[in-house]
Order: structure tokens, then C-alpha cells, then sequence
């Protein structure tokens, strides 16, 4: 049984009462406790809104037009005492609901487990160490920490905080951000002024603070809020939307033709109304695809998933349609393109230029200057250096099964692993020169400063930050003998370009005194004053699998552009290591700033780098680029990155180094940070569109070609050559099987050497409409033959009809596997192979028909005879006919354009 605890009023209690209370301290609570208390209490997340019950969920299935006209039909027939008919009726209408809801069930099901991925993580204190846990697993009495564009995970009673601001709309419905402190308020203090407390669900818009989890799951102020739980996505797209529009609105058509046709056949061609109202029905089954939109909510299900094992974690649907048009990827180099594995490789001070050795996390390796070892255990001017680097950091080295690991920003644990390597043992001097405040850093200023106090009554500031910023802020420089000299601008200005020149990341470390009793760091405390101790650069080599994604994407006719906040040389070299089109162009923030929207969407297309960028000038390159009706992709991490990735086409925030912020304004969250996941998306998105083209491409010509079999034969008074409940039994049995199949296409080979889909290309082209004419005359014409010649052999109506029915099945299997291949020959080794899913549901229509066909009682209900040998191949080979016409026909029009296309670019030319 799990404890509810008291409601207390933590806002109005001393930090020192809600230790005690909590039984916890600022070193945070153990692992052990940590894990009785998620026992006692459970853990920290909402209940899940409330699904439709089983039944009512089983019943919506009923809930669709052409049920609605088999459940009549099957009322009239049972009226009529046609009870075989009533009983196939009504068998085919529960196999459809049972079919759906199974699916239905196994789509939701996958995309809750995609969902699952998303779940938050917080960065938490155990036993003083930091550590980053599920937000499901706090519980009361966690030391929590947050920073800007965190999602706060619990309620908390803050303890630390550093210009922490937190947007609280979500509770309080005033959506500019609120200032926190942590000094306790009043206890009738309403709840948007209890500034000492962060709610669970609000995002923090700025600085950093440190919490104690006091409220978590339905404790929490939001979990107290009913109604306002995370609502439940349905399974759709636009495009599927438009379709299932399409497809009621073919449906009712289709029962005015039906109507229009019984009439006709009932009054002027007399017909027998027994026979006529059970073709109208057979009429309206074939011709209405009922399972339509089922089968698209299914493809994009198993597309979704697709990309969930590639990384790429889809949060609104909509977005995988879109990602199949994408023509540019603007992308963040750092993580993104590279591995954010950091690594200090060179050391510049005022004197000499160092070479740092080791590998990763390892605090282990020499630091050379030329071919000799500096020996640290003499004083030097890298050690004030390293003292900096320690100080003005937040992450921590843990060594694990044998392996270093940062906790905290790659780049800061590389200069923790940089100052062991100067002989720094940062936890020492982390205890003797306590953070009294800090500037956090942001990708607005560049910069992070922090004032230290130690027990000696000396107080610092440590500033690190791009190199531009901090030269800015400093007078004077470390000099080799550990005086000051003035700043010679130009020659730091020379080392951080030779640096960056390499590809490496370049930081400036700046130093200075300050009296002890200065307490409170303001930007003003480090402008103009500081002293430079020296440069240092760190590599952080491409991913491999990088290069080769943006490959793949250039000849898919998708532009890859890199945004970073990184120096311009350091961004030309990895867009050079990369492999981007123009590398040695870049614009900087400076000069965009420079530009107008019209000179910038000028420049935009000439240019894939775009360095030492600010996040308001991403924006501005979207909206440049979607000026010239491009479709974009943008990356983001930070909380500031939120705005364009909102306008972005797809959104695209890091799962591991994104802020929550960024992750809420995005469509798509990388897993790994990785850019081939993106690429990879792409491909999928492609996939998921050309199978949603696929599925409509085979389904509507089956539905047109059966439905006119039954018209012609109608109208022209002739037999019906396939009776209404072979009808029935045909689409059911190929529903099942066949139209399924296509949403599990795997990705064509030549995806990614097609450009980019235009964003509002119609889905029905003209080129489809002309297939779906084709096929259905074939159909019709395969259907007729055959029937023609099996009467014209004196079979029995009952052999004719079986015949017919067969010949139809095994064309929709032979336009199937020419389906498969929209773009490409269906004649190739790989292509006829098929895939599993493809040949089962071709076994299964087989055994299907074989059933019906040889099993005397199957004979019996639907008025079917055994067909011979011969007859069999005859009809095999219609379908053989049917897949050399039509894949003639593709090849002819894929020549021509191809003709048309290299026409055109000559005469362009
Ligand atoms: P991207 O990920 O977009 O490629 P980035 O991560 O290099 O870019 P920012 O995070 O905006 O971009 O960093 C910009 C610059 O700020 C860096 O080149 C570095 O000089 C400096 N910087 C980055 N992180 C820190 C930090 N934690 N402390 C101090 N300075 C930093």
C-alpha cells in the first residue's frame, strides 16, 4: 500500500525545518533510502488519463458507414429468410470489427512504448554525488537541480538559486516568468508568490537553482489539478485525415450510385429484387475502401517505430509525413554532427603553446610543451589555469566499470580531466574555494563566471567562455612570471584562429581578485577588468557515420547547413571534415545581424555555415529559408532554440543534451543527438509516405475494378460474373492479408536518389488517377475473359463465377508485388523475393482461396465448384498478363520522363 503524506506548508518553513521534516541534508538522501522511499510512496508520475473502455473501444469499430449497410443488408436478407447470406453478412462485419481493434490495439500499444522514451530525467544529489535519474524515481527529500529549459519534476522547495526564473502558465495561467528565492513567505501567501517553491511541470526560462523534492506524482500542486493530464494523441496525420475525409465522402457517393443503380435496374430493366438489392450490396462492398483509413493509421504506427529504432522519437505525428518532403536540415554542430566527446588537446598562455595528451575522461596524460613533459610539480603557469577550469565548472569525472564519464556538460568534464592532468585534484580545490554565486552560462553571452570564496578570506572570480566574449572583459594578461601585462589583443586574436583552424573548440579562462566581502557575481563585476590566463582548445572529432549521413542527404537532394555558436575557423574545419558543399563560405551572427530579411534569404542559399550564432538567429534563418518554400528541419537544444524550432517545418531536439523546453517544441527527438538519426528519419519519412501512396495505389483500383464488374454486369442486364457474397468474401480475405501488407514495406533502394517531395504535391497525381483507370479496366477485363470463356466451355454458372473470383484474387496479388515497387523494376531478384510480411499474406489469400474452392462445405456457402488444373494455370496466368501490361506500361513512363527530364536540363543548359 503506498502512503500519502500530510499537505504541509513547505513555503512558509526555514530551509533547516524541511530538512528535518524531510529527514534529508544538502548532501542528499542515499541510494538505499532513496529507494525505500520510492516503496513507501511510489513513484513520481501522474496516473495515466483514462482510457474508453474495452467494449467501447471494441463497439467503435461498428461506427462506420459500411457497416451500417451490412448490418442492413443483413437485417433484409434475415427478413427475407436468405439465411446464408445473413450469416455471411454478419460473419464479415465481427471479423472486420475484430481485425480492427486487434490492430488498433497494436498501434496504440507501439506508440505508447515510443512515448515511453520521452520520459523526463532529472539531475539529482545522492550521497553528494550528482546523478541523473528517471523523473519517475524522486521522491520527497531528493536534492534536485534545474536549469534553464529543464521542466521542474517535482515540487520543490528551492534551497540555491542563481537569477532562477520559472514560467508557471501551465498553474497559474500568467505565462511571463517568475523570479525564485529561497527565503520562506507567508503562510496565507497564494500560490504564484510562493517564490521559495518550483511546481512540478513548470519550466525554468533562466539561471539555476537547487531544490529538495517536498510534493511528488498526485501531490504535486499540477497532479492536484484533475483535467489537466497529459490528453491521449490519436494516431493521425493530415494526410490520413484528408483521406479517411475521402474516403466517407467515396462512401456516400458510392450509396447515391448504388441507389441510383437499383433504382434503374428495379423500375426500367425490371430486375428481381431479391437478386438486385444483394448486388447493390455486393455493389457497395467492393466499391466503398472501408478499410482505408485503417490501414494508413497502421503504416504510420509501423513508420513511427521504424524511426523509434533509428533514434529518432516522434512526438506528433504529422511529422513523419512532413520529414519525407524535407529539402534543408539546418543542424547544430556540437553532439549533433560531432561526438561531444571533448578533449583538451592544446593549451595556449601568454608564452608557450602546450600539447595535452591522454584520451576521453581519463584524468591521465602528459602535458607537453615541444617534446618534453612539463613536470607539475613545479610551479607554472598552467596550474591558476586548471584552478579556473575547476572552479568555473558544474560537471563531475565518475569512473565506471572501468570507464571515465562526465556528469554534466562533455566540455567542462574535459577540462576537469585537463586540470588532473596539470596536477589539480578538483574536489580539493573545490572544498577550499567554496561557489559563493554565478553567472550560468548561456548561448546569449557565451561566458560562465563564478565567484569563490576560501577559508583564508580570499575571494575569486573564474570566467570561462568563447574567446571573443572574455578577451572583451579582460585589461591584462597571466604573464610567465605571474605578473600582469596589458592584453595584446592581436596576438590572442592570431592563437584562437590558428586553434580553431584545427577544428578544435577554443575557451578563453579569465581570472581576478575580488575583496571578500563581495558576495553577489553581476555582470558588471567581470566587464573590462579581468585578467586572461590563457587559452585552451579541445577537439571533438566528427561522427563517423555523420559523414556519412550528410552524403546520403546531398544526394537525396537535401541541403545540409550547420549552425553552431562555435568560432567561424573551428566550424569550417569540421564543415570541411563533415563534408558540407560550401565550407569555406560562413556567415557569422555579426553579419546577419547585418543583413535584412531580404538580403538574408538572398544569402542563405549560398552559404552552409553559419557560425558564432545566437538562437534568435535561427529563427531568422528559418523564415529565410522557407521564404524560397523550403521545407526545414532545424536542430535544437536550449531553451532559447524553442521559437525556431516551433517554426521550423520539423523540430528537432536532442533527446540526451536537449533542454525539456526545446524537446516540447519539437516533432522529432533524437535519441542520441546523432545527425544520421535525422538522415535516417528522412529515409523512414520517405518510406512511410511511399507506403501510404502504395497502399491508396492498390487499394482503390481493387475497389474500382470489382465495383465495375458488378456496374457492367448490372447495367448491360448481363449474369453476375462473381456473385455479392463472393464479393464480400474476397474483400475480406484480402483486406486482411494483402492490404495490410503494404504498410510494412521496407524503404525502396533508390529513396534516397529521389529530390525531395514539393511540401503540397496531391496525393492523387494525375499519374495515379490514370493507374487506378488502367488497373480497374484490366480488372474488369480479366474478370469478363475469363467468366466469357468458362461459359463459352459449357462449365457449370457455378465453376464460371468460381473462376471469376479466383482470376480477381490473383490480379490483386499480382498488382500487389507490382505496387511494391512504385519507383524501380518489380523484375529484379530482391524485388520478387518480396518479404516475409509480403508472402505470408500471399499464403494466407492462397490457402484462402484453395478453402473456398475445394472444401466442399466452403462449396456449399458460397456456391463455388473445384477449378481444374488447367483452368487454374489459365488463371495464374491472367494475373502473369496483368503484371507484364502494367509493368510495361511503368517502364514506358518512367523512360519518358527520364527523357523528358534530361531534355529539360539540356535545354536549360
Ligand atoms: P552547437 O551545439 O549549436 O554547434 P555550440 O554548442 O558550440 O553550438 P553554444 O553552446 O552556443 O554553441 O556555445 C557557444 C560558445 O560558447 C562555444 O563555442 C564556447 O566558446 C562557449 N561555451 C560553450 N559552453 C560553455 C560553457 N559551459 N561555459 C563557458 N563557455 C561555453
Amino acid at each position: 500500500m503506498l502512503q500519502t503524506r500530510p499537505e504541509k506548508n513547505w513555503h512558509s518553513m526555514s530551509a533547516d525545518t524541511v530538512f528535518s521534516e524531510l529527514k534529508t541534508s544538502m548532501a542528499g538522501i542515499s541510494e538505499d533510502e532513496a529507494a525505500l522511499r520510492l516503496r513507501t510512496y511510489g513513484p513520481n508520475c501522474l496516473p495515466a488519463p483514462a482510457r474508453k473502455g474495452f467494449l467501447r473501444r471494441f463497439f467503435s469499430h461498428f461506427n462506420n458507414l459500411l457497416i451500417y449497410v451490412l448490418l442492413g443488408a443483413a437485417l433484409i436478407t434475415g427478413l427475407l429468410q436468405h439465411w446464408v447470406d445473413t450469416g455471411v453478412i454478419l460473419a464479415v462485419v465481427i471479423v472486420n470489427a475484430i481485425i480492427g481493434f486487434a490492430q488498433e490495439g497494436k498501434a496504440e500499444r507501439a506508440m505508447d512504448a515510443i512515448r515511453h522514451m520521452l520520459a523526463p530525467r532529472a539531475a539529482v544529489l545522492r550521497n553528494n554525488q550528482r546523478l541523473t535519474v528517471e523523473g519517475e524515481k524522486l521522491v520527497p527529500g531528493d536534492i534536485v537541480l534545474i536549469e534553464a529549459g529543464d521542466k521542474v519534476p517535482a515540487d520543490l522547495r528551492l534551497l540555491k538559486t542563481h537569477g532562477l526564473q520559472v514560467q508557471e502558465a501551465i498553474l497559474t495561467g500568467e505565462s511571463i516568468p517568475v523570479e525564485k528565492h529561497t527565503d520562506p513567505v507567508n503562510t496565507d501567501t497564494p500560490l504564484g508568490d510562493r517564490s521559495c517553491l518550483a511546481y512540478s511541470g513548470t519550466t525554468v526560462t533562466n539561471g539555476q537553482g537547487v531544490g529538495i523534492v517536498v510534493a511528488t506524482a498526485a501531490e504535486t500542486e499540477i497532479g492536484h489539478i484533475s483535467g489537466m493530464l497529459a490528453s491521449v494523441e490519436t494516431l493521425t496525420t493530415p494526410l490520413v485525415e484528408q483521406m479517411g475525409f475521402f474516403a466517407k465522402w467515396l462512401a456516400l457517393f458510392i450509396l447515391a450510385v448504388a441507389a441510383l443503380i437499383f433504382a434503374f435496374g428495379l423500375f426500367v430493366l425490371q430486375h428481381n429484387f431479391n437478386e438486385l438489392f444483394m448486388a447493390i450490396v455486393g455493389l457497395s462492398v467492393a466499391a466503398i475502401p472501408a478499410g482505408l483509413p485503417a490501414v494508413l493509421t497502421i503504416t504510420l504506427a509501423v513508420g513511427a517505430q521504424a524511426m523509434a529504432r533509428r533514434n529518432a522519437i516522434v512526438r506528433r505525428l504529422p511529422a513523419i509525413e512532413t520529414l519525407g518532403s524535407v529539402s534543408v536540415i539546418c543542424t547544430d554542430k556540437t553532439g549533433t554532427l560531432t561526438r561531444n566527446e571533448m578533449c583538451v588537446a592544446t593549451v595556449v598562455t601568454g608564452a608557450q603553446r602546450y600539447e595535452v595528451e591522454g584520451e576521453g575522461y581519463e584524468p591521465r596524460g602528459e602535458v607537453m610543451l615541444g617534446n618534453a613533459p612539463v613536470a607539475m610539480s613545479a610551479p607554472n603557469p598552467l596550474q591558476e589555469l586548471a584552478r579556473v577550469a575547476v572552479l568555473c565548472n558544474d560537471a563531475e569525472l565518475r569512473k565506471e566499470e572501468g570507464n571515465w564519464l562526465v556528469e554534466g556538460d562533455p566540455m567542462e568534464g574535459a577540462l576537469l580531466a585537463f586540470a588532473a592532468k596539470a596536477g589539480m585534484n578538483s574536489e580539493e580545490v573545490r572544498k577550499l574555494w567554496t561557489r559563493t554565486d554565478i553567472i550560468p552560462f548561456d548561448a546569449q553571452h557565451k561566458f560562465m563566471a563564478s565567484l569563490n570564496h576560501n577559508h583564508e578570506n580570499h575571494a575569486l572570480i573564474a570566467v570561462k567562455g568563447a574567446p571573443e566574449q572574455v578577451l572583451a572583459m579582460c585589461k591584462t594578461y597571466r604573464s610567465e612570471d605571474g605578473g600582469c601585462e596589458p592584453l595584446m589583443e592581436t596576438y590572442w586574436r592570431q592563437k584562437t584562429e590558428e586553434v580553431a583552424a584545427l577544428g578544435q573548440r577554443v575557451l578563453a579562462l579569465a581570472t581576478k581578485e575580488v575583496k571578500p566581502e563581495h558576495t553577489v557575481l553581476e555582470h558588471s563585476d567581470v566587464k573590462g577588468t579581468m585578467t586572461l590566463l590563457g587559452l585552451v582548445g579541445l577537439i571533438d572529432p566528427p561522427r563517423q557515420e555523420a559523414i556519412t549521413s550528410v552524403a546520403e542527404c546531398r544526394g537525396a537532394g537535401i541541403r545540409v547547413k550547420m549552425i553552431t555558436g562555435d568560432h567561424v575557423a573551428t566550424a569550417k574545419a569540421i564543415g570541411q571534415q563533415i563534408g558540407l558543399q560550401r565550407p569555406n563560405k560562413a556567415l557569422t551572427g555579426v553579419d546577419i545581424d547585418n543583413l535584412n530579411d531580404a538580403a538574408l534569404a538572398a544569402e542563405v542559399l549560398k552559404v552552409d555555415i553559419f557560425a558564432r550564432n545566437r538562437p534568435e538567429h535561427k529563427l531568422r534563418l528559418v523564415t529565410a529559408l522557407q521564404a524560397h518554400d523550403m521545407t526545414v528541419a532545424m536542430t535544437g537544444d536550449g531553451v532559447n532554440d524553442a521559437p525556431a524550432l516551433k517554426r521550423a517545418d520539423v523540430g528537432i531536439a536532442m533527446g540526451r543534451g536537449g533542454t525539456e523546453a526545446a524537446k516540447e517544441a519539437s516533432e522529432l527527438v533524437l535519441a542520441d543527438d546523432n545527425f544520421a538519426s535525422i538522415g535516417a528519419a528522412v529515409r523512414e519519412g520517405r518510406t512511410v509516405y511511399d507506403n501510404i501512396k502504395k497502399v491508396i495505389s492498390w487499394t482503390l483500383p481493387t475497389n474500382a475494378g470489382e465495383a465495375s464488374t458488378i456496374i457492367v454486369a448490372l447495367l448491360f442486364g448481363m449474369v453476375l460474373p462473381i456473385t455479392p457474397i463472393q464479393i464480400l468474401w474476397v474483400n475480406l480475405i484480402t483486406a486482411v492479408t494483402l492490404g495490410i501488407a503494404l504498410a510494412f514495406e521496407p524503404t525502396e533502394e533508390n529513396t534516397m536518389h529521389r529530390p525531395p517531395r514539393l511540401r503540397d504535391q496531391p496525393l492523387l497525381t494525375s499519374v495515379l488517377v490514370w493507374h487506378i483507370t488502367l488497373v480497374s479496366t484490366l480488372f474488369l477485363c480479366g474478370v469478363f475473359g475469363i467468366y466469357t470463356y468458362a461459359i463459352q466451355q459449357h462449365y457449370s454458372l457455378e465453376l464460371a463465377r468460381t473462376m471469376a473470383m479466383n482470376t480477381l484474387v490473383v490480379m490483386e496479388i499480382f498488382h500487389l508485388f507490382f505496387i511494391r515497387n512504385m519507383y524501380g523494376t518489380s523484375l529484379t531478384w530482391k524485388a520478387v523475393r518480396g518479404t516475409k510480411v509480403v508472402w505470408m499474406a500471399v499464403i494466407m489469400v492462397t490457402l484462402g482461396q484453395f478453402a473456398i474452392t475445394y472444401v466442399p462445405l466452403l462449396q456449399e456457402v458460397f456456391a463455388t465448384e473445384a477449378v481444374p488444373l488447367f483452368d487454374g494455370i489459365l488463371i495464374v496466368a491472367i494475373g502473369v498478363a496483368l503484371f507484364a501490361i502494367i509493368e510495361i506500361e511503368k517502364q514506358m513512363r518512367i523512360r519518358l520522363s527520364r527523357q523528358t527530364q534530361s531534355f529539360t536540363a539540356r535545354e536549360n543548359s
